[in-house]
């Protein structure tokens, strides 16, 4: 949805609220495609400070299905996204810089779906477990480990484990 902010722009101490909608369904990126399984409209605050900046604040929640990094079952994963931005109205100049370095903000123009798109990949986790302990698949044939065990050869044995191993074939020996 792109948002006309014309009328904020132009006009000194203007205050525009309005519930965007986001039309975005999932996040594409080069690491997949996510759906949402929820969204909740984008809350938005803009003013037109003195024609001096123009403030945007928006906050918004999303829900988004993430494959889990061990084992591939979908997490719904919650972003809070809070935006607080100020672009310049009164130096034409420095307020161009400003909006090229936002690609969201084109003119006057403002796309919700970028900026929401931006936010989300500012905050993409870097982890992703459907538990703490997910036991993941095996390598081997692929068994959901969390769902149940298979009888293949766990050669690779992390090697902390391994030395919890150690430790208990030795009371085993005494
Ligand atoms: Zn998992
Ligand atoms: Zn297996």
């Amino acid at each position: 949805m792109i948002l006309d902010l014309t009328d904020v722009c132009s006009c000194e101490n203007k205050e525009l609220t309005k519930e965007a909608v986001i039309e975005l369904t999932s996040f594409d990126s080069k690491l997949g495609v996510f759906p949402f399984i929820e969204k909740k409209p984008f809350e938005l605050r803009i003013v037109n400070e003195e024609n001096k900046d123009l403030l945007i604040h928006g906050e918004t929640d999303v829900r988004i299905a993430i494959p889990c990094d061990r084992c591939l079952e979908e997490v719904p994963t919650d972003f809070h996204l809070v935006f607080n931005k100020k672009f310049p109205l009164e130096d034409a100049d420095a307020s161009e810089e400003e909006m090229d370095e936002a690609d969201y903000m084109k003119g006057f123009q403002l796309d919700i779906d970028k900026m929401v798109y931006d936010e989300i990949l500012v905050n993409w986790p870097m982890k992703v477990l459907c538990r703490e302990d997910c036991k993941g698949i095996c390598k081997k044939c692929g068994t959901n480990l969390n769902v149940k065990t298979c009888d293949c050869e766990k050669s690779e044995l992390d090697p902390r484990m391994a030395a919890i191993q150690d430790i208990f074939n030795k009371f085993k020996e005494v």
